[in-house]
């Protein structure tokens, strides 16, 4: 991760007026390319490190000047991109189905504000799970319900700091094991009485999700491409010399793999061109799309290509046997399968 803060990956999402590199909608591609790039190389590392630019779009997306808080805190949040803080979140919930407006988790507030960064204080106390980047990041984000408030808020913590002071009102309940996406220390945690800040935003937080949502499956969906992209090419390799020998059901198989490659790159290229044209809500509905298309078409394409493959795909010393692990936590991330279909289905019929 050294290496990416130096290379200035983290300072890439933040707006060039505060000094980063995000110039607008037109930055989404070569943000989204260099995270399809990372992820040839290993899927753990890009996707633990784009949940850095998909966190700080809650921020970045949404400008308010009549709302000073949120100015204040969002340029002060954004400012520690710049000196290569690292931002991740430990949302999801176990019962909640992916949904982190659904939380259980109880934020009550307490005085003051975070040393450095600008917000009001809360005490949280729930179970999270699927903290990618957990020990890594220096700050993640999460949701809470504030004692006698009806809607969720949105709050971070200061990991870092935490665990550091080796503090006991945040720990490890089950270390990650994923048969995929394995090195993302993706773990349980129990949050009891943690300090947090909140999200300054005066107004629900849909909006801002709203607001991000497009680049974030955008951003999602180039890490899962990464890892096809990275699969087709060394299995034509493979192939090699052997692609005269195929019978006729690998023929097919094959090409079946790279048609399916094909498509989720058009699916991709669908929500990057929604997110440059820069209308957030066209944009969340394109990302919806692209998102779900291509975790069916990433899950298809790895079948496809161990069916031509053969049986030594299936062993742990094949690349494979991990990229078909890799690729299925697509359809699991933001929104996940049952929650996408909520809205797919809702946005179907206009
Ligand atoms: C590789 C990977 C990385 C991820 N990274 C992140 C991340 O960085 N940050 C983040 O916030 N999320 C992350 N997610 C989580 C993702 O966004 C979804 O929240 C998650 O996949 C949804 O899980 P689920 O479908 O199992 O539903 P969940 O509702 O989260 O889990 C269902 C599980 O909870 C149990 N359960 C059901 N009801 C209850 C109940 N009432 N009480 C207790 N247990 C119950 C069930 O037995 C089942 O095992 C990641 C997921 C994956 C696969």
């Amino acid at each position: 991760m050294a290496a990416l803060v130096d290379a200035g990956l983290f300072e890439a999402p933040v707006p060039v007026a505060l000094g980063g590199g995000w110039a607008g909608p037109v930055s989404a591609r070569p943000l989204c390319e260099t995270y399809r790039m990372l992820s040839g190389a290993d899927a753990s590392v890009a996707l633990v490190g784009v949940m850095h630019p998909t966190v700080l779009a809650w921020w970045s997306q949404t400008e308010a000047e009549d709302q000073p808080a949120w100015s204040e805190q969002r340029a002060a949040v954004l400012a520690t991109a710049m000196t290569g803080r690292q931002w991740g979140t430990v949302a999801s919930e176990p019962g909640s189905g992916g949904d982190m407006l659904r939380t259980g988790t109880i934020a009550e507030p307490v005085g003051g504000e975070h040393e450095d960064l600008p917000g009001r204080r809360y005490r949280l106390t729930g179970d999270k799970h699927f903290g990618s980047g957990y020990g890594v990041c220096d700050y993640m984000f999460t949701t809470a319900r504030v004692v006698g408030e009806e809607g969720p808020a949105a709050f971070f913590i200061d990991v870092r700091r935490r665990l550091e002071e080796r503090s006991a009102h945040l720990r490890v309940t089950h270390e990650w094991d994923g048969a995929g996406m394995k090195g993302t220390q993706s773990h349980a945690v129990r949050l009891d009485g943690v300090e947090a800040v909140r999200l300054a935003w005066d107004g629900p937080i849909d909006t801002l999700a709203a607001n991000a949502g497009g680049l974030v499956m955008a951003l999602f969906t180039a890490v899962v491409l990464g890892v096809v992209d990275e699969a087709v090419a060394t299995a034509r390799g493979q192939l090699g010399s052997r692609f005269d020998e195929l019978r006729a059901y690998e023929q097919v198989e094959w090409s079946r793999a790279v048609l399916d490659h094909w498509l989720a790159v058009q699916a991709y290229e669908g929500v990057l061109r929604a997110v440059e044209d820069g209308e957030p809500l066209a944009a969340l509905r394109a990302g919806i799309r692209a998102k779900t298309a291509t975790a069916e078409l990433a899950e298809s394409s790895l079948r496809r290509m161990t069916n031509v493959l053969g049986g030594g795909t299936f062993s742990q010393r094949s690349p494979f046997a991990h990229w078909f692990e890799d690729v299925r936590a697509l359809g699991f991330l933001r929104p996940p399968w049952g929650l996408a279909f909520d809205t797919l289905f809702r946005t179907s019929q206009d």
